[in-house]
């Protein structure tokens, strides 16, 4: 999970029609463009099987269902774990990759952080029940996502150890290229950086939707 960009302007359908409708193609455009078609919580491509999540739960109030802000692109998967139990760090405004310390540890993904307040401990909780499923059971969905964050972390630890060889442009390029924003898994890869010591040499590449 990483921090959100969402376009300041709110689409049309949102602002003119009456009615609680809040997912008009206008407003699935705009998510799948800012987002570039990833899920904010497990940052995995949703392809075309997305749906629209509300940040602050429908049920809290009629003003968050169609206010743009508390919408945001989501898989099926994530959308049903969060449901409307979790209260957790808002990513437009917060830089949730130096909050949340994501990590894979044999075959287990760690998520931790050093922060004590109640929204960042449900975001943990939450991607916790994500990668590893609920009490650490993993069905098949959060096996299938585990060994896409695995295949996907396991090539870029390999790349990553090209480079520290031989630092060239091209091993560098290599790194650069699967760190855009449009490529998956942002959360684990700006921490094995971090944890590398090669913030330096990638600084400008790590910081994503940052204002
Ligand atoms: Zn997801």
């Amino acid at each position: 999970m990483i921090r959100v960009y969402k376009s300041p302007h709110t689409p049309t359908s949102l602002e003119k029609q009456t009615g609680k409708q809040y997912n008009n193609e206008d407003v699935k455009a705009q998510l799948v463009k800012d987002q570039h078609c990833k899920c904010y919580l497990c940052e995995q491509n949703t392809g075309k099987v997305f749906e629209i999540e509300h940040l602050t739960p429908q049920n809290s109030g009629i003003n968050n269902i169609k206010e743009w802000n508390n919408l945001l692109l989501s898989c099926p998967y994530c959308n049903r774990k969060k449901s409307d139990k979790f209260n957790i760090l808002n990513p437009l405004f917060n830089n949730i990759e130096d909050i949340i310390e994501q990590r894979i540890v044999e075959c287990h993904i760690s998520i931790s952080t050093s922060e004590e307040d109640h929204e960042t401990n449900q975001t943990v909780i939450l991607l916790n029940r994500i990668y590893n499923g609920t009490n650490n059971i993993r069905d098949t969905k959060s096996e299938l996502l585990f060994k896409d964050v695995q295949r996907e972390i396991n090539n870029f630890m390999g790349w990553l150890l090209n480079y520290k060889q031989n630092p060239s442009p091209e091993n560098k390029g290599i790194l650069t290229d699967s760190l855009k924003v449009v490529k998956e898994f942002l959360g684990f890869k700006y921490w094995i950086i971090k944890d590398s010591g090669l913030e330096p040499h990638f600084k400008d590449a790590i910081q994503w939707n940052k204002v």
